[in-house]
């Protein structure tokens, strides 16, 4: 089908944007990547009168780390984040890790971090990743700029606290010191479909013993969340190593059950009783979709370890966890 007839502008700056925006108000919808818009415009689910494509406005393309975080500019495309070196550390490694689920090729060239964020599919990897580190969503509008935290922004599916008379500029993404280990960790069903459920990990490590840990949720609730009664479990639990071996840790046949009595199993329980809120889909009633959430946690806690021993021997801090 072929869209609705709109108007279409391009502007030069983010203030000739936000103008714009401020003007036409829910009638106007940004362009960015157009992996979603021109879909959903072409099946007329979305009737935008004005089309304010930004890809020419400078400046949004901006990548770069400073102030300890990794800046992503609102026209960044999926595609930058394929390499590890695009941060860091553990950051670029679990952001290279991420976008190798979303889609595939052209339309990783094209989609945004910050499109995926404003489109809010519970399903999306970003989303996963935004809420689990708690990134900063930066807002523009004519009025001025305001910062709202990944948790505080996704409402429901397709609604988050912009506003029609704004536009994301940027997100901020907290880097991550060599003391964390990284893992995500996803399930389709089809091979380019969306994730059935997606787990983003950051786990601090010393000696053994867990003293931070983050876990994002995708299309485990009716938008991206945080398993904070999981981490809460997982402060001060000592991991051991006799888990260390990589039969386990990078096993993709792990299931809650093989951990009973670990720390890890009874995480991914709790993010599975407690923490997910999933919806019943046409291929899952919701009692299923918990499943899916404990298995996959179980899996990235395991896989976050072993990142971290894999990439131990930076913080100086002694015994097998080094
Ligand atoms: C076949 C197919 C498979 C896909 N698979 C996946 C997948 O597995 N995982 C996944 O996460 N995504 C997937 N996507 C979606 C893809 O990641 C999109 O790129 C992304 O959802 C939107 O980014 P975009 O830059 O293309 O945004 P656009 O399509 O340009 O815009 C999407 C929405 O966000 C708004 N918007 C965009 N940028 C801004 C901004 N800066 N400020 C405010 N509003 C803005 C637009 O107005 C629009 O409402 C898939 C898409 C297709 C077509």
């Amino acid at each position: 089908m072929k869209p609705a007839a709109f108007d279409y502008i391009v502007p030069g700056t983010v203030g000739e944007a936000v103008g714009a925006l401020a003007e036409a108000g829910e009638r106007a919808r940004i362009l960015a990547g157009g992996q979603s818009l021109i879909l959903e415009m072409r099946c007329r689910r979305c009737l935008p009168e004005l089309v304010v494509d930004i890809n020419r406005v400078q400046g949004l393309d901006r990548l770069r780390v400073e102030d300890g975080g990794l800046q992503v500019g609102a026209l960044v495309r999926h595609r930058a984040f394929e390499s590890p070196r695009v941060a860091p550390g553990p950051l670029g490694r679990l952001l290279s890790r991420t976008v190798v689920n979303i889609a595939h090729p052209p339309i990783r060239a094209l989609g945004t971090m910050a499109g995926s964020l404003a489109w809010a599919h519970p399903a999306a990897e970003w989303g996963a990743v935004a809420v689990g580190l708690d990134a900063d969503i930066e807002l523009r509008g004519r009025a001025g700029t305001r910062t709202v935290a990944a948790h505080d922004y996704f409402h429901g599916p397709h609604r988050t606290e912009c506003r029609p008379q704004e536009m994301i500029t940027s997100v901020r993404l907290p880097l991550l010191d060599d003391t964390v280990g990284v893992a995500f960790v996803e399930h389709r069903r089809t091979r380019a479909g969306f994730a059935q459920v997606a787990v983003a990990v950051a786990l601090t490590v010393l000696d053994g013993v867990i003293t931070q840990a983050f876990i994002g949720l995708a299309n485990a609730a009716d938008r991206p969340v945080r398993a904070q009664v999981a981490e809460l479990s997982l402060i001060g639990a000592e991991i051991g190593a006799s888990l260390c071996g990589p039969a386990l840790f990078g096993s993709a046949h792990f299931y809650p059950d093989s951990l009973d009595g670990h720390p890890f199993g009874h995480a991914a329980r709790i993010a599975a009783e407690g923490d997910a809120d999933p919806c019943a889909r046409p291929y899952a009633d919701v009692e299923y979709q918990r499943q899916v959430v404990a298995v996959l946690v179980g899996r990235a806690l395991c896989q976050a370890a072993s990142d971290r021993q894999a990439h131990a021997g930076h913080d100086g801090s002694a015994g097998e966890w080094r």
